[in-house]
């Protein structure tokens, strides 16, 4: 992403190198700020009832009307878990509590980390949000795989039914990365 004038003093940018850095750099000919620009965090969650998970089909363009977990893009001032949180409530009205980090996804093409929960529906109850066409609880049997929004919910999906998430009698296992502090 190139950004062409600069954000403090409205001046036009030239693209180099500034000085005792290694990455080219949108830097402002006037008065020097350096837009430094990089990944974005995307947090979501699998979100558990029994033997059913929720999944959301999108409202929202890209990949309208394709089915995905609650995601998006972490906003300022919140936790990840919170930010994933939110996503659910937003997505689906769903009301969860984070069990822990189910998998994390680093991805050059787009410049997006993904971290995605376990989490826990404390009521079984799902409506679809303003971005949402239809909020689901569906079993993993049910599971629409051809019709999944992007690659890092098939990933995620997997990832979530190896580790047992929504199986009768299994305790889901988790990675062993522990949860950051909650400020
Ligand atoms: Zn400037």
């Amino acid at each position: 992403m190139t950004v062409r004038f600069c954000a403090v003093c409205g001046a036009a940018t030239e693209r180099r190198i500034p000085e005792d850095d290694d990455h080219n750099r949108d830097v402002c000919t006037a008065c020097g700020h350096v837009h430094y620009a990089n990944p974005k965090v995307v947090v979501g969650a699998v979100c558990v009832h029994e033997e059913k998970l929720l999944l959301c089909r999108r409202a929202i363009e890209p990949r309208r009307g394709f089915w995905t977990v609650p995601a998006g893009f972490m906003e300022l001032n919140e936790t990840a878990e919170e930010g994933a949180a939110r996503e659910a409530s937003e997505e689906a009205c769903a009301d969860i509590e984070i069990e822990g980090l189910l998998a994390c996804y680093s991805i050059k093409r787009i410049d997006q980390v993904q971290l995605f929960y376990a989490a826990r529906l404390k009521q079984p109850t799902v409506i679809a949000g303003r971005e949402t066409l239809e909020a689901e609880l569906v079993r993993w049997a049910d599971v629409p795989w051809a019709d999944l929004a992007f690659p890092t919910v098939h990933w995620v999906l997997e990832e979530a039914r190896a580790r047992g998430l929504a199986t009768r009698g299994t305790r889901p296992r988790l990675a062993d990365v522990p949860l950051g502090p909650r400020r």
